[in-house]
């Protein structure tokens, strides 16, 4: 596989590039706030700078910000100064791109929010469910179909729902959804929906009608679901978190779109409760479950990089255990088909149908043994023994029974909330996000189309922020047109990952209110489990140091640009 590290000579290159623009934009942000010209100057590309009779932003009061009033040039010369300066940008980014584009994200690093060291870790803990078991998008389609059918069948949905099919990629996970207004949207970290992201059934709501409906963009906290993403009395937005919850946003937008289609008046939040109750019934009546043990092959991606991992944290003696809110059955027919019929051996405690969140927050249910054959013993349970398998129970339990407490336990599991967020608030484990989602969106990010994108994106937003000051029309005239280009540039490169919503990650440079929750609630995060391959057991994550925007960001950025384009810093070659 590519090797997870730079070569010295590439980074030796980067940096000098790099130096050479963030030269550039230094002399922008030190000389761009003050300044004056000489009509007489005849400007020509990279001669702009020193013709300058130029004063330093940092020599004066933010008031001086204004003194491109004070320019006595001639409009034509500050438009033909200020293009300079553009092309010159421009060319220097150019420059900078092939260097970029060399230095890829290894879509199988593992990436740290916080430190930690699998050195520390002696006891590793699974979900289920997208965590060991990866689906394919048939199950998407079979669960959008079951639920579809039994809101006609059951609930009295109308016949003409049948038309609609599952649509792959509508949406992406962490969209939220306005209960009251059947609306799907995107919202940011700092609680601003996303402009352009807002769905009513399946088509766009105009940006003006949103900020006319929401007062500007702007999602009160008091209306936002609660702290696990679900909605109760008096939040009517609900965040979908889960893997699982792709079908149901996109049934929700059908049905909401076949009413509106047929002018049919609704309530909303009864097609909601509706849909998400016809939802539930796929998993809880079980139905899923059946349809892929009786077809495993097509439902569940063989994972022959899922068991390497569990066997190399066996050979290395670590503890291992499952929590996950499947039932046996189900799982044991999926582990079967992924690891062997002997994959309890590699296990020390194995817990379905835990009933996560509720598990790690609730202490009265007390954990029951179940025999091969699915039959619930009523024993009280003293000891969790390898080979056995156990249903319900708490955390508080567990943590009595294992002694497997603190930083020596290290959790994995996709579900940010339901998996992670209970056990590095309250508990103390060390977690991993499985983020599958990932492994696309790297791979985009590595494209040409996109660096370019981005690289010219940074450098014209970092001009017009040291451009602002120049308010004379002609100036005015230029950098609205650099506005213009910057908000094409901003759409692509939110539709390059989904067209309707964009990145999992960014609501254009903000991070989404999914990532502010993964960089919270996970210690690292990854796309799979298989990316544990590429570490051995002593290494330790290190997380960038993004300097914060108060902080000096000469060397800082010069590092973090090329880790962004690379892997997390000391990896070692497999
Ligand atoms: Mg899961």
């Amino acid at each position: 596989m590519q090797t997870l590290s730079l070569p010295l000579s590439n980074l030796l290159r980067n940096k000098e590039s790099f130096k050479r623009l963030i030269t550039h934009f230094k002399y922008l942000h030190t000389r761009s706030g003050t300044w004056s010209v000489n009509s007489s100057t005849s400007w020509t590309r990279r001669s702009w700078g020193p013709k300058c009779v130029l004063v330093s932003r940092r020599q004066g009061p933010l008031g001086q910000l204004t003194a491109g009033n004070m320019c006595t040039s001639s409009g034509d010369d500050k438009t033909s100064w200020l293009w300079s300066v553009y092309n010159e940008t421009k060319q220097r980014t150019l420059d900078l791109i092939p260097v970029i584009s060399s230095n890829f994200v290894n879509p199988d690093t593992i990436f740290a929010n916080n430190q930690m060291s699998l050195q520390d870790i002696e006891i590793y803990g699974f979900d289920y469910d997208y965590t060991l078991a990866f689906y394919s998008s048939h199950l998407h389609t079979l669960i959008f179909n079951i639920a579809r059918d039994i809101l006609i069948e059951e609930h009295r949905y109308p016949e003409g729902l049948r038309e609609y099919d599952y649509i792959p990629n509508f949406v992406i996970r962490g969209l939220h959804y306005d209960v009251q207004k059947a609306l799907l949207m995107k919202i940011d970290a700092f609680h601003y929906i996303q402009l352009g992201t807002v769905y009513r059934g399946l088509n766009p709501v105009p940006e003006k009608e949103v900020i006319a409906m929401y007062e500007g963009s702007h999602v009160p906290l008091e209306i936002m679901s609660d702290f696990y993403g679900k909605s109760s009395h008096g939040h009517t937005m609900k965040q979908f978190m889960d893997i699982f919850s792709l079908p149901e946003m996109t049934l929700l937008s059908c049905v909401n779109d076949y009413f509106l289609k047929h002018n049919i008046d609704y309530e909303p939040v009864h097609l909601y409760k509706d849909v998400k109750e016809a939802i539930g019934d796929v998993h809880v009546r079980g139905i899923m479950y059946r349809a892929v043990e009786a077809d495993i092959e097509k439902y569940i991606c063989y994972g022959e990089q899922t068991h390497a991992v569990l066997q190399k944290l066996s050979k290395m003696g670590k503890k291992m255990f499952l929590i996950t809110n499947s039932p046996f059955d189900f799982v044991d027919r999926g582990m079967n088909y992924i690891v062997g019929k002997d994959w309890q051996d590699l296990f020390d405690v194995v817990i379905v149908q835990a009933d996560k969140p509720g598990f790690f927050n609730d202490r009265r249910k007390p954990f029951r043994r179940v025999t091969d054959k699915g039959v619930l013993l009523w024993d009280r349970i003293h000891h969790l023994e390898k080979g056995q398998i156990y249903k319900q129970g708490n955390l508080y339990e567990f943590l009595r029974l294992t002694g497997w407490r603190g930083s020596k336990v290290l959790y994995f599991g996709d579900h940010i909330y339901s998996d992670l967020a209970d056990l590095t608030l309250k508990h103390g484990w060390r977690t991993g996000a499985i983020i599958p989602e990932l492994r696309k969106e790297i791979k985009i990010m590595n494209t040409e189309e996109y660096v370019h994108t981005m690289t010219w994106l940074q450098a014209l937003t970092g001009l017009l922020e040291q451009m602002q000051v120049h308010q004379d029309p002609a100036s005015q005239t230029v950098i609205q047109q650099w506005i213009s280009e910057r908000e094409d540039m901003r759409l692509r490169t939110k539709d390059i990952f989904n067209g309707k919503f964009g990145s999992l990650f960014r609501t254009y440079h903000n991070p989404t209110y999914f990532s502010r929750r993964l960089s919270r609630f996970a210690d690292i995060y990854m796309a799979s489990l298989s990316c544990l391959l590429n570490y051995d057991l002593q290494h330790t994550f290190y997380p960038r140091r993004t300097p914060l925007q108060h902080e000096s960001p000469i060397w800082p950025e010069e590092t973090s640009f090329q880790s962004h384009r690379t892997t997390a810093g000391s990896q070692r070659e497999t």
